[in-house]
């Protein structure tokens, strides 16, 4: 059988941690043929973002709509947009060719754990309302949680309570990340009209991870690109992304340790 193909619209990290790289080896990993639109280039290494470039919004579009062309995507996620003019390229490919029963996994990124921005300030209110709306599936972490719903997210029940207004707000299911809890490492899917579902898993102590969330939401969008509904695709990219901090690679260098997911 031919794997699906899975698109990812997203940009590049130099250490290939994160960014567009990880989506490409967790949807490899993960049984799918990976595709790829980049919107920006981002020199870094884990914890240090260096230089990013914005690759303009014209070759962003037509990236997504050759590849809509010529193959039978079956799901696709947004990680890095970056700028405001790169999600409406996104947004009108979208709305253009019709795609809303496109899977599509959007991971909210907008700044980087080692502290780097990732987002324009003036792109946030877009990705807001136009974006979110166009989704199936979002996924921010507590602080892109906290930003989207105006409000801290630092407990449990603060991400139970912002998955439901979010959801209901931008007509999507929302998994909020909680990588950042102490103790086990916690998320919450909520979908509309259905009871909350937590997915856990045991926190690997004295990682400095790099790239989860873009290889969560990838592996996520795989699942749901081979058929699998949202807690099945969720439970998976899970056990998958966990696998991988637990099993991580740490180069000794003149800049310190660098740590990589395996
Ligand atoms: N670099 C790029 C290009 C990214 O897309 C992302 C996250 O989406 C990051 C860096 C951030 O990775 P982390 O916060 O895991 O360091």
């Amino acid at each position: 059988m031919l794997p699906p193909p899975i698109l990812t619209i997203a940009g590049s990290d130099s250490s290939c941690g994160a960014g567009v790289q990880a989506d490409l080896k967790a949807i490899s990993a993960l049984g799918c043929y990976a595709l790829n639109a980049l919107t920006s280039v981002v020199s870094e290494t884990p914890g240090r973002v260096s230089k990013v470039c914005l690759l303009d919004a014209d070759l962003v579009a037509d990236q997504i709509r050759v590849l809509l062309d010529a193959f039978p995507i079956a799901a696709a996620k947004t990680g890095m947009l970056g700028g405001r003019s790169q999600v409406e390229a996104v947004v009108q490919v979208w709305k253009e060719r019709s795609l809303s029963q496109l899977p599509l996994v959007v991971d909210p990124v907008m700044v980087a754990t080692g502290g780097g921005k990732l987002l324009e300030d003036d792109a946030i209110e877009v990705v807001k309302t136009q974006l979110l709306p166009l989704a199936t599936l979002i996924t921010p972490n507590m602080d892109e949680a906290a930003v989207l719903w105006d409000r801290p997210v630092t407990t449990r029940q603060e991400m139970a309570a912002c998955a439901q207004d979010l959801a209901a707000a931008f007509g999507t299911a929302v998994l909020v990340k909680g990588g950042h809890l102490i103790g086990a490492a916690a998320d919450v899917l909520y979908m509309a009209g259905e009871k909350l579902h937590w997915f856990e898993s045991e926190r690997t102590v004295g990682v400095q991870t790099h790239g989860t969330g873009c290889t969560y939401s990838a592996s996520i969008a795989t699942g749901l690109g081979l058929g699998m509904d949202l807690p099945q695709a969720i439970d998976r990219a899970k056990r998958y992304v966990s696998a991988a901090i637990s099993d991580y690679f740490a180069w000794k260098g003149s800049a310190g340790t660098v740590h990589a997911l395996n």
